[in-house]
Protein backbone atom coordinates (compact mmCIF):
# COMPACT_ATOMS: atom_id res chain seq x y z
CA UNK A 1 0.00 0.00 0.00
CA UNK A 2 3.09 2.60 0.86
CA UNK A 3 4.67 1.82 -2.10
CA UNK A 4 1.36 1.88 -4.11
CA UNK A 5 0.62 5.34 -3.06
CA UNK A 6 4.58 6.36 -3.80
CA UNK A 7 4.97 9.06 -6.58
CA UNK A 8 8.63 9.44 -6.52
CA UNK A 9 10.63 5.74 -5.19
CA UNK A 10 13.90 6.30 -4.80
CA UNK A 11 15.57 2.66 -4.81
CA UNK A 12 19.39 1.64 -3.70
CA UNK A 13 20.72 -1.46 -4.78
CA UNK A 14 24.10 -3.23 -3.01
CA UNK A 15 26.61 -4.38 -4.84
CA UNK A 16 25.65 -7.86 -3.62
CA UNK A 17 22.79 -7.74 -5.94
CA UNK A 18 24.68 -7.09 -9.10
CA UNK A 19 27.95 -9.19 -8.75
CA UNK A 20 27.44 -12.86 -7.12
CA UNK A 21 30.25 -14.42 -4.71
CA UNK A 22 31.70 -15.66 -7.90
CA UNK A 23 32.30 -12.53 -9.23
CA UNK A 24 29.61 -12.95 -11.98
CA UNK A 25 27.38 -10.52 -13.19
CA UNK A 26 23.82 -11.35 -12.20
CA UNK A 27 22.04 -10.13 -15.51
CA UNK A 28 19.39 -12.06 -14.73
CA UNK A 29 18.77 -10.49 -12.00
CA UNK A 30 19.01 -6.97 -13.32
CA UNK A 31 16.49 -7.78 -16.18
CA UNK A 32 13.89 -8.20 -13.82
CA UNK A 33 14.44 -5.42 -11.62
CA UNK A 34 14.17 -3.57 -15.05
CA UNK A 35 11.19 -4.85 -15.36
CA UNK A 36 9.96 -3.93 -12.56
CA UNK A 37 10.81 -0.83 -12.91
CA UNK A 38 8.90 -0.45 -15.86
CA UNK A 39 5.55 -1.49 -13.79
CA UNK A 40 6.34 1.26 -11.85
CA UNK A 41 7.07 4.09 -14.43
CA UNK A 42 3.84 2.97 -16.19
CA UNK A 43 1.90 3.48 -13.10
CA UNK A 44 3.54 7.01 -13.63
CA UNK A 45 5.72 7.06 -10.60
CA UNK A 46 8.82 8.37 -10.78
CA UNK A 47 12.03 6.61 -9.98
CA UNK A 48 15.54 7.37 -9.11
CA UNK A 49 17.99 4.50 -8.69
CA UNK A 50 20.91 4.60 -6.38
CA UNK A 51 23.24 1.72 -7.23
CA UNK A 52 26.42 0.54 -5.48
CA UNK A 53 29.45 -1.76 -7.58
CA UNK A 54 31.62 0.63 -9.13
CA UNK A 55 34.09 -0.96 -7.10
CA UNK A 56 33.12 -4.23 -7.34
CA UNK A 57 33.37 -4.04 -10.93
CA UNK A 58 36.27 -2.65 -11.44
CA UNK A 59 38.03 -4.93 -9.12
CA UNK A 60 36.20 -8.07 -11.29
CA UNK A 61 37.82 -6.40 -14.44
CA UNK A 62 40.96 -5.63 -13.17
CA UNK A 63 41.14 -8.94 -11.12
CA UNK A 64 41.72 -7.43 -7.54
CA UNK A 65 40.35 -7.77 -4.50
CA UNK A 66 38.36 -5.66 -3.09
CA UNK A 67 39.20 -6.11 0.72
CA UNK A 68 43.16 -5.42 -0.11
CA UNK A 69 41.90 -1.98 -1.84
CA UNK A 70 43.49 1.45 -0.44
CA UNK A 71 41.62 4.64 -0.60
CA UNK A 72 43.56 6.05 -3.41
CA UNK A 73 43.76 2.23 -5.72
CA UNK A 74 39.56 2.25 -4.52
CA UNK A 75 39.39 5.34 -6.34
CA UNK A 76 40.82 4.70 -9.52
CA UNK A 77 39.12 1.49 -9.77
CA UNK A 78 36.01 3.08 -9.02
CA UNK A 79 36.61 5.13 -12.26
CA UNK A 80 37.29 1.92 -14.03
CA UNK A 81 34.26 0.42 -12.64
CA UNK A 82 31.95 3.12 -12.98
CA UNK A 83 31.63 3.33 -16.62
CA UNK A 84 31.20 -0.87 -16.39
CA UNK A 85 28.47 -0.04 -14.15
CA UNK A 86 26.42 2.52 -16.47
CA UNK A 87 27.39 0.18 -19.54
CA UNK A 88 25.54 -2.83 -17.68
CA UNK A 89 22.66 -0.54 -16.86
CA UNK A 90 22.18 0.94 -20.20
CA UNK A 91 22.46 -2.74 -22.03
CA UNK A 92 19.61 -4.18 -19.88
CA UNK A 93 17.54 -0.95 -19.13
CA UNK A 94 16.87 0.19 -23.09
CA UNK A 95 15.93 -3.89 -23.64
CA UNK A 96 12.63 -2.03 -21.73
CA UNK A 97 13.02 1.03 -23.63
CA UNK A 98 13.45 2.66 -20.01
CA UNK A 99 16.26 5.74 -20.79
CA UNK A 100 18.64 6.32 -17.76
CA UNK A 101 21.26 9.28 -16.94
CA UNK A 102 24.21 9.18 -14.31
CA UNK A 103 24.70 11.43 -11.41
CA UNK A 104 27.63 11.12 -9.13
CA UNK A 105 27.58 12.81 -5.85
CA UNK A 106 29.68 13.86 -3.02
CA UNK A 107 28.45 14.49 0.66
CA UNK A 108 28.78 18.39 0.18
CA UNK A 109 25.76 18.06 -2.81
CA UNK A 110 23.12 17.43 -0.56
CA UNK A 111 24.92 18.42 2.68
CA UNK A 112 25.26 22.11 1.55
CA UNK A 113 22.18 23.61 1.27
CA UNK A 114 23.10 25.30 -2.61
CA UNK A 115 24.55 22.45 -3.81
CA UNK A 116 21.58 20.50 -2.97
CA UNK A 117 18.83 23.03 -4.23
CA UNK A 118 21.01 22.71 -7.99
CA UNK A 119 21.33 18.86 -7.81
CA UNK A 120 17.25 18.82 -6.87
CA UNK A 121 16.76 20.76 -10.10
CA UNK A 122 18.55 18.80 -12.11
CA UNK A 123 16.69 15.63 -10.99
CA UNK A 124 13.21 17.37 -11.62
CA UNK A 125 14.89 17.96 -15.22
CA UNK A 126 15.38 14.86 -15.92
CA UNK A 127 12.34 13.40 -14.55
CA UNK A 128 10.43 16.56 -16.93
CA UNK A 129 12.69 14.38 -20.03
CA UNK A 130 11.96 10.57 -19.24
CA UNK A 131 15.16 9.65 -17.96
CA UNK A 132 15.93 7.69 -14.53
CA UNK A 133 18.79 9.01 -12.74
CA UNK A 134 21.16 6.42 -11.48
CA UNK A 135 23.22 7.83 -8.89
CA UNK A 136 26.28 6.91 -6.94
CA UNK A 137 29.08 8.30 -4.96
CA UNK A 138 31.93 9.97 -6.30
CA UNK A 139 33.95 8.06 -5.34
CA UNK A 140 36.65 8.46 -7.60
CA UNK A 141 37.65 12.11 -5.85
CA UNK A 142 35.51 11.77 -2.28
CA UNK A 143 38.48 11.41 0.45
CA UNK A 144 37.45 9.63 3.43
CA UNK A 145 36.54 12.75 5.12
CA UNK A 146 34.69 13.69 2.46
CA UNK A 147 32.88 10.46 1.90
CA UNK A 148 29.10 9.37 3.07
CA UNK A 149 31.08 5.62 2.83
CA UNK A 150 27.70 4.15 2.20
CA UNK A 151 25.14 4.28 -0.27
CA UNK A 152 22.52 3.71 2.16
CA UNK A 153 22.86 7.19 3.81
CA UNK A 154 23.67 8.57 0.25
CA UNK A 155 20.25 7.35 -1.17
CA UNK A 156 18.40 8.75 2.20
CA UNK A 157 20.06 11.90 1.54
CA UNK A 158 18.47 11.67 -1.96
CA UNK A 159 15.28 11.01 -0.76
CA UNK A 160 15.73 14.00 1.45
CA UNK A 161 16.94 16.36 -1.48
CA UNK A 162 14.35 15.28 -3.86
CA UNK A 163 11.48 15.13 -1.69
CA UNK A 164 10.80 11.40 -2.05
CA UNK A 165 7.83 9.67 -0.68
CA UNK A 166 9.64 6.51 -0.05
CA UNK A 167 13.41 5.47 0.08
CA UNK A 168 13.56 1.10 -0.63
CA UNK A 169 16.95 -0.31 0.63
CA UNK A 170 17.40 -3.55 -2.02
CA UNK A 171 20.14 -5.83 0.10
CA UNK A 172 20.81 -9.12 1.05
CA UNK A 173 18.50 -9.77 4.43
CA UNK A 174 15.27 -9.15 4.77
CA UNK A 175 15.12 -6.34 7.05
CA UNK A 176 15.37 -5.87 10.73
CA UNK A 177 15.26 -8.50 13.29
CA UNK A 178 14.83 -8.51 16.95
CA UNK A 179 18.17 -9.80 17.14
CA UNK A 180 21.13 -10.86 14.68
CA UNK A 181 19.33 -13.69 12.44
CA UNK A 182 22.55 -15.51 11.82
CA UNK A 183 23.28 -16.06 16.05
CA UNK A 184 19.68 -16.58 17.48
CA UNK A 185 16.97 -18.83 15.98
CA UNK A 186 14.59 -17.16 17.68
CA UNK A 187 15.38 -13.59 16.17
CA UNK A 188 12.12 -12.12 14.71
CA UNK A 189 11.43 -10.03 11.95
CA UNK A 190 9.92 -6.62 12.29
CA UNK A 191 7.48 -5.81 10.14
CA UNK A 192 6.71 -2.10 10.92
CA UNK A 193 8.50 0.47 12.59
CA UNK A 194 6.92 3.57 13.87
CA UNK A 195 9.11 4.98 16.99
CA UNK A 196 12.17 4.35 15.64
CA UNK A 197 13.94 5.51 18.81
CA UNK A 198 12.06 2.86 21.10
CA UNK A 199 12.60 0.17 18.69
CA UNK A 200 16.37 0.26 18.50
CA UNK A 201 16.43 1.11 22.01
CA UNK A 202 16.24 -2.80 22.78
CA UNK A 203 18.07 -4.05 19.64
CA UNK A 204 21.81 -4.72 19.66
CA UNK A 205 22.31 -2.67 16.13
CA UNK A 206 26.65 -2.84 16.13
CA UNK A 207 25.90 -6.56 16.18
CA UNK A 208 24.40 -6.62 13.19
CA UNK A 209 27.22 -5.19 11.34
CA UNK A 210 28.22 -8.25 8.86
CA UNK A 211 24.23 -7.75 7.57
CA UNK A 212 23.63 -6.64 4.58
CA UNK A 213 26.86 -4.43 2.81
CA UNK A 214 27.06 -1.58 4.97
CA UNK A 215 25.61 -3.27 7.86
CA UNK A 216 22.73 -2.56 10.03
CA UNK A 217 24.10 0.41 11.40
CA UNK A 218 24.09 2.39 8.25
CA UNK A 219 20.27 1.91 7.67
CA UNK A 220 19.04 2.48 10.53
CA UNK A 221 21.08 6.04 10.08
CA UNK A 222 19.22 6.10 6.67
CA UNK A 223 15.88 5.49 8.56
CA UNK A 224 16.40 8.19 10.48
CA UNK A 225 17.22 11.00 7.89
CA UNK A 226 14.10 9.90 5.78
CA UNK A 227 11.87 9.67 9.48
CA UNK A 228 12.76 13.49 9.53
CA UNK A 229 12.10 14.40 5.94
CA UNK A 230 8.97 13.29 6.22
CA UNK A 231 9.43 10.07 3.90
CA UNK A 232 8.82 5.92 4.47
CA UNK A 233 11.43 3.83 3.81
CA UNK A 234 11.64 -0.48 3.46
CA UNK A 235 14.53 -2.22 3.75
CA UNK A 236 13.91 -5.64 1.65
CA UNK A 237 15.76 -8.67 0.89
CA UNK A 238 16.59 -7.90 -3.09
CA UNK A 239 18.01 -11.27 -4.34
CA UNK A 240 15.62 -12.85 -5.78
CA UNK A 241 14.41 -11.60 -9.08
CA UNK A 242 11.49 -9.05 -9.33
CA UNK A 243 12.31 -7.72 -5.78
CA UNK A 244 10.30 -4.73 -5.82
CA UNK A 245 6.85 -6.75 -7.29
CA UNK A 246 7.80 -9.34 -3.83
CA UNK A 247 7.68 -6.20 -1.00
CA UNK A 248 4.23 -5.45 -2.42
CA UNK A 249 3.79 -9.76 -2.86
CA UNK A 250 5.29 -11.12 0.31
CA UNK A 251 5.17 -8.76 3.67
CA UNK A 252 8.50 -9.98 4.55
CA UNK A 253 10.55 -6.89 5.00
CA UNK A 254 10.69 -4.01 7.30
CA UNK A 255 8.83 -0.60 6.83
CA UNK A 256 10.00 2.35 8.47
CA UNK A 257 7.33 4.79 8.53
CA UNK A 258 8.01 8.48 9.08
CA UNK A 259 5.52 10.22 11.51
CA UNK A 260 6.35 13.90 10.20
CA UNK A 261 4.17 15.16 6.95
CA UNK A 262 6.60 15.49 3.98
CA UNK A 263 5.48 19.09 3.60
CA UNK A 264 5.79 19.64 7.22
CA UNK A 265 9.13 18.58 6.60
CA UNK A 266 9.97 20.40 3.73
CA UNK A 267 8.32 23.64 5.31
CA UNK A 268 10.83 23.55 8.17
CA UNK A 269 13.59 23.05 5.48
CA UNK A 270 12.79 25.94 3.63
CA UNK A 271 12.44 28.25 7.40
CA UNK A 272 15.70 27.65 8.62
CA UNK A 273 17.54 29.06 5.29
CA UNK A 274 20.30 30.62 6.64
CA UNK A 275 21.18 33.11 3.88
CA UNK A 276 18.88 34.17 1.54
CA UNK A 277 19.38 35.24 -1.65
CA UNK A 278 16.77 38.02 -2.69
CA UNK A 279 14.09 39.67 -1.93
CA UNK A 280 10.69 39.76 -3.60
CA UNK A 281 8.07 42.76 -2.49
CA UNK A 282 4.52 42.57 -2.73
CA UNK A 283 1.14 44.19 -3.05
CA UNK A 284 -1.03 44.04 -0.40
CA UNK A 285 -3.52 42.05 -2.84
CA UNK A 286 -0.78 39.30 -2.95
CA UNK A 287 0.02 39.51 0.72
CA UNK A 288 -4.11 38.21 1.37
CA UNK A 289 -3.89 36.26 -1.40
CA UNK A 290 -0.63 34.37 0.21
CA UNK A 291 -2.25 34.74 3.98
CA UNK A 292 -5.52 32.64 2.54
CA UNK A 293 -2.62 29.99 1.59
CA UNK A 294 -2.41 30.74 -2.53
CA UNK A 295 0.71 30.95 -4.66
CA UNK A 296 2.22 33.99 -4.91
CA UNK A 297 2.32 35.08 -9.27
CA UNK A 298 4.11 37.64 -10.97
CA UNK A 299 1.12 40.27 -10.96
CA UNK A 300 1.72 40.77 -7.56
CA UNK A 301 4.88 41.61 -6.98
CA UNK A 302 6.01 45.41 -6.97
CA UNK A 303 9.99 44.75 -6.84
CA UNK A 304 12.57 42.59 -7.14
CA UNK A 305 16.37 42.61 -4.78
CA UNK A 306 19.34 41.27 -4.98
CA UNK A 307 20.52 38.29 -7.61
CA UNK A 308 19.10 34.79 -7.46
CA UNK A 309 18.63 31.76 -9.51
CA UNK A 310 15.71 29.46 -10.35
CA UNK A 311 15.32 27.14 -6.92
CA UNK A 312 17.12 29.55 -4.44
CA UNK A 313 15.94 30.65 -1.06
CA UNK A 314 13.86 34.23 -0.96
CA UNK A 315 12.59 36.53 1.00
CA UNK A 316 9.25 37.97 0.50
CA UNK A 317 8.40 41.51 2.24
CA UNK A 318 5.42 43.34 2.34
CA UNK A 319 4.96 46.60 1.19
CA UNK A 320 6.12 48.31 4.35
CA UNK A 321 9.53 45.96 3.73
CA UNK A 322 8.59 43.98 6.20
CA UNK A 323 9.19 40.38 5.66
CA UNK A 324 6.43 37.72 6.48
CA UNK A 325 7.39 34.87 4.33
CA UNK A 326 10.28 32.34 3.03
CA UNK A 327 9.91 30.72 0.06
CA UNK A 328 11.87 28.81 -3.08
CA UNK A 329 11.30 30.43 -6.00
CA UNK A 330 10.28 29.48 -9.54
CA UNK A 331 12.40 31.73 -11.44
CA UNK A 332 15.45 33.21 -11.73
CA UNK A 333 15.56 37.30 -10.28
CA UNK A 334 16.55 37.83 -13.71
CA UNK A 335 12.90 36.68 -14.86
CA UNK A 336 10.85 38.06 -12.63
CA UNK A 337 12.69 40.96 -13.14
CA UNK A 338 10.95 41.07 -16.56
CA UNK A 339 7.85 39.25 -15.34
CA UNK A 340 6.62 41.33 -12.55
CA UNK A 341 3.34 42.84 -12.62
CA UNK A 342 2.14 41.16 -15.43
CA UNK A 343 -0.73 38.22 -16.11
CA UNK A 344 0.78 34.90 -15.69
CA UNK A 345 -0.77 33.99 -19.05
CA UNK A 346 1.73 36.36 -20.54
CA UNK A 347 4.89 34.89 -19.25
CA UNK A 348 5.29 32.49 -21.45
CA UNK A 349 5.40 35.28 -24.23
CA UNK A 350 7.52 37.76 -22.60
CA UNK A 351 10.11 34.84 -21.60
CA UNK A 352 9.93 32.85 -24.87
CA UNK A 353 9.55 29.51 -22.93
CA UNK A 354 7.16 27.86 -21.32
CA UNK A 355 7.63 28.10 -17.31
CA UNK A 356 6.01 27.60 -14.15
CA UNK A 357 3.00 29.88 -13.39
CA UNK A 358 3.89 30.53 -9.68
CA UNK A 359 6.50 32.58 -8.94
CA UNK A 360 6.56 30.63 -5.87
CA UNK A 361 4.28 27.87 -5.03
CA UNK A 362 2.56 27.76 -2.29
CA UNK A 363 4.15 24.09 -1.39
CA UNK A 364 7.63 26.13 -1.63
CA UNK A 365 6.68 28.85 1.11
CA UNK A 366 6.17 29.54 4.53
CA UNK A 367 4.99 32.76 6.59
CA UNK A 368 6.97 33.44 9.50
N1 LIG B 1 29.99 3.65 -3.98
C1 LIG B 1 30.48 2.33 -3.83
C2 LIG B 1 30.56 1.61 -5.18
O1 LIG B 1 29.85 1.93 -6.08
C3 LIG B 1 29.64 1.46 -2.92
C4 LIG B 1 29.29 1.96 -1.56
C5 LIG B 1 28.28 1.02 -0.87
O2 LIG B 1 28.07 -0.10 -1.33
O3 LIG B 1 27.66 1.39 0.12
O4 LIG B 1 31.28 0.68 -5.34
Amino acid sequence: MYLKNSKKIVIKIGSSLLVDKEKKIRKKWLSSFAKDIKKLKSNNQKIIIVSSGAIALGCKKMNYNKKNLKLDKSQAIASIGQIELMNLFLETFSKYKLDISQILLTLDDTEERRRSINAKRTFENLFDLDFIPIVNENDTIATSEIKYGDNDRLASRVAQITNADTLILLSDVDGLYTKNPKKFKDAQLIKKVIDLDKVIKNINIKGMTELGSGGMNTKIEAAKICNLAGCNMVIANGLSLNPIDRIQSEDNCTWFISRISKMHARKKWIISSISPKGELIIDDGAKKALHSGKSLLAAGIKKVVGRFNKGDHIKILDNKKKEFARGLSSFSSKEINLIMGCHSNEIQKILGYVSKSEVVHKDDMVEI
